[in-house]
This record gives structure tokens, C-alpha cells and sequence, in this order.
């Protein structure tokens, strides 16, 4: 508290959070692998991250496993892993009911936000995300109409002022709601963000974008590089308006194709009724969302549920270990322990691939139509970790000691409180 009384920071999961004194925005680049920016910036197109690496900080961050959308969104909002926030899948078993269930509101979502905090405060605050299934966890808590604006790119032509604290986003942003299999998807994302801007409607942003480019398209592909570009002049006019931007992703993404252009997959429910027999065990793949139709469900991480008159939990990671192309294979509550997963979600086993490699239940499960004959680019394990971290104002000696291998859910750490005032 200040002299005169105002709140000058909020605490948050253990965390306290300075106001921000400027407009702070912070970008989720979904499936931004390093390998994007850096080739961009070789190439000398990307004029705006250029400066931001030039000017403010430009470092690499882990992200949290799995490394899947939902609970990296999460957790960057939460400034917490999974462990703490709940969300450890975009799909997962519901042990109680023995139902699965695809998380696309909030229930799973246990901890408060920091932008519902933030808005609490006094700070108006709008969180666009570009896909739907997302908005409602990051929104979770936002005073909605008072200071609080949530809507999504994908539905955008549904936003009203009771429900989403704005009307006509359409109009807002000068064009129709963007298809969802789209670059336009995430474009359109940051131009919202950029008229919230413009209009000073919010103060604090959060831009979560959709990883439709990265599933399809490797860096080098002119797509990506387009997609890159215009992603960069967004950030570009964001800064010029004034704005701390942070930048950080929620996973990267890797080939896991053949030589020959085939999917590169282990399918551990087959591998385990080959085993075991057929209904011994059931893989859940927790990449699967609304939106499978360019990754087919197959990542780099699977949960292993296996039924009562099944093997034991040693002769199933015994079983799964051997096979070529699998990193790991834990008993679910040591990776628990070993990477910060959320026990109310995790199998009896979790299985890690190796890099370049998907992974999947049966064979027959999967639709891979919908990559149309593209290589298979995913991610989900520990080598998809690793993503940008990006501020545009330097960050000051004292949180880069604290931080010396940042999480990219420290981003709100990062721009509200390491940034030299
Ligand atoms: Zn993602």
C-alpha cells in the first residue's frame, strides 16, 4: 500500500505482482520453437523481436510438461505449475467416473489468476485467446463488464459486453471472425490486442495465440516465415504505443516424421494389448483437443491407465521402456515428483517420447487424414520444453539472479516486477 492508500501490487499463488505503471502485454506464441525466432532473425526479418533482443531481454525458458497447450496457458497465467494449478492435460481420465473428459472451461482450473487479481486491483484487463476452449480458464475470476474483457479470436462475433466486457470485436478489429484452422486465428488475436491498446481499454493484456502454423509448417517454409513477419509487426506497433510486451511460448514443436514423410509414432495402447491383452490398459493421449485435425492426438506424451485385473504398474513400464523411440517411462507419481504434474490427472504410468517421435494409443484411434499427407510436427515431452522469453525493457540485475533458468510461466514475474523502472 501507498500513502495514499492505493494497492500497489497484489499477491498471487505466492507471488506478489507490481501494478503496472505502463501497458503491459503479454504474448503466448503458442508453439513458437526457438528455431522460428532464430532463423527469422538471421534472415534480419523480424525487425521487432531484433529490437527486443537488442533492447530489452532475450533468453530461452523451460516450459512446463507436458508440454501441451492447456496447462502451459495455465500456468503462465497462474505464475505456477500444474502441480499447483490442476490443469496437467487438454484431455484427460477421470479416475472417479472412469469418463474422459476434454478441458475447454474452468472447473479443472483450481488456483486464482493473476489477471483476475490484477483486475481486482483496479488494473483493467482483457485476456483474447485465439482459440475458444481457452478462454474460459484464463478468464477464470476476471470481473467481467467492470474491468474485465475476455473473448476469443475463434468466436469473436459472439462477444457482448455482459458476457465478454466488449461488443462488436469485429468491428473493433475491421474484419470477420477469422476461420479457426487459420494464421488469421492468431492474427487477429493480436490485432485485438492492439485496438484494446489503441482505445485504452486495458492496461494489462494477455494474447494467447494458436499453434496452426507451427503443427503445418517447419521455420524455413515460407508460411512460417510469413506468419513470423506479421506476428512481428503486431509487436512492433504494440511497443510503439507504449507497451512492456512479453513474449514466451507454451511449447515448442519438432518434426516427428519419417524419412520417408510418415507419421513417426509409437502406439503404446497397441504395444501394451499386444503385451498384455486387448482392454489391460488404457492410453490416454492428453494432447487431444478440439482442434486434432492438425496433429491427429499423437504427441510426445501419453498417460497409461491400467484396469484392475491388468499387469502391474513394473511390468507395464518394463514393457513400454524397451521399445525404441520411448525416453521415459515412470511410475505416474514419480514423474509427479519430477515434474511438477498434477496428481489428480496423471496414469498409473507416463510415458515420455524421445525427441522426434510421437505418441499414440491404438493405431485405429487415430484420424490421420487431416494431416493430408503434411509430415507430422508435434510436441508434448521434455524436448519440446524449451521456448522463447522475451521482454522488451531490459530486466533488472536483481530478478535475473533470482531467475537464472527461467520457467515461462515467471513472464508476469518478469514484466511486472523485473523490469527497470
Ligand atoms: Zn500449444
Amino acid at each position: 500500500m501507498s500513502n495514499d492508500g492505493a494497492v500497489q501490487n497484489v499477491l498471487v499463488n505466492g507471488r506478489t505482482y507490481a501494478l503496472p505503471q505502463r501497458p503491459v502485454v503479454v504474448v503466448l506464441l503458442d508453439g513458437c520453437d526457438p528455431d522460428y525466432l532464430a532463423l527469422g532473425l538471421q534472415a534480419g526479418e523480424l525487425p521487432a523481436f531484433a529490437r527486443i533482443a537488442r533492447e530489452g531481454f532475450a533468453d530461452e525458458a523451460l516450459s512446463a510438461l507436458p508440454s501441451f497447450t492447456n496447462p502451459n496457458n495455465c500456468s503462465v497465467v497462474t505464475g505456477v505449475p500444474p502441480a499447483i494449478h490442476g490443469v496437467s492435460g487438454n484431455f484427460y481420465l477421470d479416475r472417479q467416473s472412469g469418463e474422459t473428459v476434454m478441458v475447454t472451461g474452468d472447473n479443472e482450473l483450481k488456483v486464482p489468476t493473476i489477471l483476475a487479481a490484477m483486475a481486482d486491483a483496479g488494473v483493467p484487463t482483457a485476456v483474447v485467446t485465439a482459440k475458444d476452449k481457452l478462454r474460459a480458464a484464463l478468464a477464470k475470476g476476471l470481473p467481467i463488464g467492470r474491468l474485465g474483457i475476455a473473448f476469443s479470436a475463434q468466436h469473436a462475433a459472439a462477444a457482448q459486453l455482459k458476457t465478454h466486457g466488449v461488443n462488436d470485436v469485429c468491428d473493433l478489429v475491421g474484419r470477420s471472425e477469422p476461420d479457426q484452422y487459420s494464421a488469421d486465428l492468431s492474427l487477429f488475436a493480436l490485432d485485438a490486442g492492439v485496438k484494446l491498446l489503441e482505445s485504452n481499454r486495458a492496461q494489462l493484456l494477455y494474447l494467447s495465440l494458436s499453434d496452426y502454423v507451427q503443427h503445418r509448417h517447419a521455420p524455413e517454409e515460407k508460411e512460417a516465415r510469413d506468419f513470423m513477419r506479421s506476428v512481428d509487426a503486431r509487436l512492433a506497433r504494440m511497443m510503439d504505443l507504449g507497451a512492456i510486451v512479453g513474449a514466451t511460448a507454451d511449447h515448442g514443436m519438432h518434426d516427428m516424421a519419417r524419412p520417408d514423410g510418415s507419421p513417426n509414432v509409437v502406439f503404446v495402447g497397441d504395444v501394451l494389448a499386444d503385451a498384455f491383452g486387448p482392454g489391460s490398459c488404457r492410453v490416454i493421449c492428453p494432447i487431444t483437443d478440439p482442434f486434432v485435425r492438425h496433429h491427429g492426438a499423437l504427441g510426445g506424451f501419453v498417460r497409461v491407465h491400467i484396469a484392475p485385473s491388468g499387469p502391474e504398474v513394473s511390468e507395464v513400464i518394463q514393457c513400454v521402456s524397451a521399445v525404441a523411440g520411448i525416453d521415459q517411462a515412470l511410475k505416474g507419481e514419480d514423474a509427479c515428483r519430477r515434474y511438477d504434474l498434477a496428481p489428480e490427472m496423471e496414469g498409473d504410468v507416463t510415458v515420455i517420447a524421445t525427441h522426434g517421435v510421437a505418441l499414440g494409443g491404438c493405431a485405429t484411434e487415430h484420424d490421420l487424414s487431416g494431416l493430408a499427407g503434411d509430415r507430422l510436427r508435434s510436441h508434448g515431452g521434455t524436448a519440446e520444453q524449451r521456448v522463447p522469453f522475451m521482454v522488451s525493457t531490459p530486466l533488472t540485475q536483481t530478478w535475473r539472479s533470482a531467475h537464472p533458468h527461467p520457467r515461462n510461466y515467471d513472464i508476469f514475474d518478469a514484466v511486472l516486477n523485473g523490469v527497470v523502472r
